[in-house]
């Protein structure tokens, strides 16, 4: 399949910049050219962008798709009610199915605001491969471990064979991880044999780290050290590591994590909506941590629109910091892209348009009238558009949304799905 994504002002995230009236050439599932397509050049679909902005998929580097189900159900809460008082007893009705309808609808909403990658820890993770499959996207997977739960080591050797046998599922599209959930539900012994486990599989690992001001402190009275220098102490900062949120760290932890191995998942909204701070994402890009942007869970965030966090991440770093120069619309839109691809371990592959890369593209119209005029694209991009404004999305080479209708899954059938079911896990 030969595709020509033609005339639009490409973002090429890299040294290229911004191409205005730029083709985009796309083969075999890979970026071939950027520029001028060649007149003899002959393409089997033509994507119009004239008037749009072109970009590399957006990347979410940290979700749990199917609390799509649970969006909205417990808001207002703090952290620790809000999981063990309603989250958790409704998760534990959660079956297979009701995760795949789930991750369908995340998918949905993820593919129709521009991310073509996501990275998942949960349960069912089967299911979540299958959904994963059907819609097209391209997904990072780990299976959530419970180290303090009665089958922690069945959990484990769960989450091991499912690693085993997704690795490079979909065509590719599906990587895989173990996910300890945190430091907190996860005692160091524990961390150890996933550690071990990770490094005999070849696989990474995704966790939530240094979440709360409560996980420092007590992480302090238990182990005597913060939450990322117990990671360090199991083994864990020397495996390919994506942490999540990192809001609450002291001086010596950004020198821990400034490892090409470790990335920082920063969810902006999730950490504001549940009170547990800003993440210091200034500081951390000047240590040079390698930072992705994450919306988290559809029950902490409620909305999926990585255009939401990238403008808030941009905002916060500028009112945190009192430097309107502190993360930049490129820069924000730097962090959605190449800086997902690097926190998962897949630059190379994807967050940029550049030959050899998966061509994981994004169309955005900017002449809806609140983007008019158009003095700067990464503005227009990063501080008035939303999600809504995406036309179409490729993923590997595949139309997956054509101009805003996703063509992989049939939409109504899966939100009638999800009202179902969602009813049944929230009754009293
Ligand atoms: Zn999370």
């Amino acid at each position: 399949m030969r595709i020509l994504v033609r005339g639009g002002t490409v973002f090429t995230m890299t040294d290229r910049g911004i191409l205005t009236e730029a083709d985009v050439t796309v083969e075999g599932g890979m970026v071939r050219a950027v520029g001028k397509a060649p007149r003899d050049w002959q393409p089997d679909l033509v994507v119009e962008a004239a008037g749009c902005a072109v970009l590399p998929g957006l990347i979410n580097t940290h979700t749990h798709a199917a609390m799509t189900l649970l969006r909205g159900y417990a808001d207002d809460q703090p952290l620790m009610p809000w999981l063990e008082e309603k989250i958790w007893p409704a998760e534990a009705r959660l079956d297979g199915e009701d995760v795949y309808w789930g991750t369908l609808l995340a998918a949905v909403e993820m593919l129709s605001s521009g991310t073509t990658t996501f990275a998942d820890m949960y349960f069912f993770m089967e299911e979540v491969g299958r959904a994963v499959s059907e819609t097209g996207m391209r997904a990072v997977l780990c299976r959530g471990l419970i180290g303090t739960a009665p089958h922690a080591q069945e959990a484990l050797a769960e989450g091991v064979d499912f690693a085993r046998r997704w690795q490079g599922a979909a065509g590719g599209r599906i990587r895989t991880m173990l996910g300890p959930h945190a430091p907190y539900t996860c005692p160091p012994e524990y961390l150890r044999q996933v550690a071990q486990a990770a490094r005999s599989e070849g696989v990474g690992v995704h966790i939530h780290l240094a979440e709360t001001r409560g996980e420092l402190e007590e992480c302090r009275r238990l182990h005597g050290v913060t939450p990322v220098a117990l990671l360090d102490q199991v083994g864990l900062l020397e495996l390919p590591l994506l942490a999540a949120h990192c809001v609450h760290l002291e001086s010596d932890d950004y020198r821990l994590l400034n490892r090409t191995n470790v990335g920082v998942a920063h969810n902006p909204v999730s950490n504001l909506k549940l009170g547990s701070g800003v993440a210091p994402l200034e500081t951390l890009l000047k240590q040079e941590v390698r930072v992705g942007l994450g919306t988290d869970g559809a029950a902490s965030t409620n909305s999926l629109d990585l255009f939401q966090e990238l403008r808030l991440a941009a905002l916060l770093a500028k009112g945190m910091t009192g430097e309107p120069t502190a993360v930049t619309a490129l820069q924000a839109l730097e962090l959605a892209t190449t800086g997902g691809a690097r926190a998962l371990g897949l630059e190379g592959v994807i967050g940029r348009i550049s030959p050899g890369y998966a061509a994981d593209l994004i169309t955005v119209d900017l002449t809806a009238p609140h983007l008019v005029p158009v003095h700067d694209p990464a503005s227009a991009l990063a501080y008035a558009a939303t999600g809504r404004d995406v036309r179409t999305v490729l993923v590997d080479g595949r139309v997956v949304v054509d101009r805003g209708v996703v063509r992989t899954v049939d939409v109504q059938r899966v939100c009638r799905e999800v009202k179902q079911r969602a009813a049944r896990l929230v009754a009293p």
